[in-house]
């Protein structure tokens, strides 16, 4: 391995305390198996998923299409039974949808309720939680003035552009104050300006409140620009093909970060395993 190449983590050994800095763990998933199982057939979707994230961190998941991203944050999120295996947040298991997660999905349109304004929307999660009034409306404000749509809160979400949607759903999430926030796809459906505005926004907001993401893409390029580390899964039955440390600056920005000779190698590398994944290749301890 030259001194440029990837800091890699053995194929098929998840990341461990001793491999990274010292910090606590936020999420700890252990064995991982999801079967789905359908009218006289199975689909085993993950056969084994073994990962850490701590504290803090921004932890981006690529993979072929169909290798079980979504099944991953399902679980993860309790908002599907595991077959086996752990997910352990904050010290207690996953059993359903935990009040320390929030989750973003692809389809901004069917998350948010329409005939509600946009701060009645970011509001309603607070609201079931039982926040006071004087609390919420300081949640709701600040989350509002961190995702730049201050001025559309009376508006309903019908109002408002895809990319703008989308904000509203960040927002949501962002106000709820989760230990662990999930993204699945949450860019897929804008246009790729506003995706770039978007994930900006993420790395801002990640920076600034200091929490935990996990954020599942299957755009490569978006991975490396995001993330702190990045987890490539292989193709069905899912196991984790490598975790790879982005060992870029903090401070990233569109132009200088995906120019750079580092982001350059860190992208091929990863190309080159979702490659080796869509090809069927799998780690030797499989
Ligand atoms: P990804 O998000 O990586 O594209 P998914 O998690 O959506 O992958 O799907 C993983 C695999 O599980 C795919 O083969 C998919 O067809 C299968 N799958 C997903 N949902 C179900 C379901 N409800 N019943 C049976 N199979 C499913």
């Amino acid at each position: 391995m030259t001194e440029n190449s990837p800091t890699l983590h053995k194929a098929g050994s998840p990341a461990g305390p001793s491999d990274r800095p010292g910090g606590e763990v936020a999420l700890d998933v252990r064995g991982l198996k999801k079967i789905y199982r359908g009218s006289g057939n199975e689909v085993e979707a993950i056969r084994d998923l073994t990962f850490e994230v701590r504290r803090g961190e921004l932890v981006c998941i690529v993979g072929p299409s169909g290798a079980g991203k979504t099944t991953l944050l399902r679980c993860i999120g309790g908002l599907l039974d595991r077959t086996s295996g752990e997910v352990v947040l904050d010290g207690a298991s996953v059993t359903g949808p935990p009040p320390g997660m929030a989750i973003v999905f692809q389809e901004y349109g069917r998350s948010l309720f329409p005939w509600m304004t946009v701060r009645q929307n970011v509001e309603l999660p607070l609201k079931e939680k039982r926040v006071g009034k004087a609390e919420r409306t300081r949640l709701v404000d600040e989350a509002l003035e961190a995702v730049g749509l201050t001025e559309s809160a009376a508006q309903h979400p019908w109002q408002l552009s895809g990319g703008m949607q989308q904000r509203v759903a960040i927002a949501r999430a962002v106000a709820y104050e989760p230990s662990v926030l999930l993204m699945d796809e949450p860019f897929a459906a804008v246009d790729a300006q506003t995706r770039a505005d978007l994930e900006d926004l993420v790395r801002k907001l990640w920076r600034r409140l200091g929490v935990t993401v996990l954020f599942v893409t299957h755009d490569i390029d978006e991975s490396v620009y995001l993330g702190q580390r990045v987890l490539v899964l292989s193709n069905r039955p899912t196991v984790i093909l490598e975790d790879v440390a982005i060992d870029l600056p903090d401070e990233r920005d569109q132009l200088g970060t995906r120019s750079s000779a580092r982001f350059g190698e860190l992208r091929h590398h990863v190309y080159e395993l979702v490659q080796q994944a869509k090809k069927g290749y799998r780690p030797e301890t499989d």
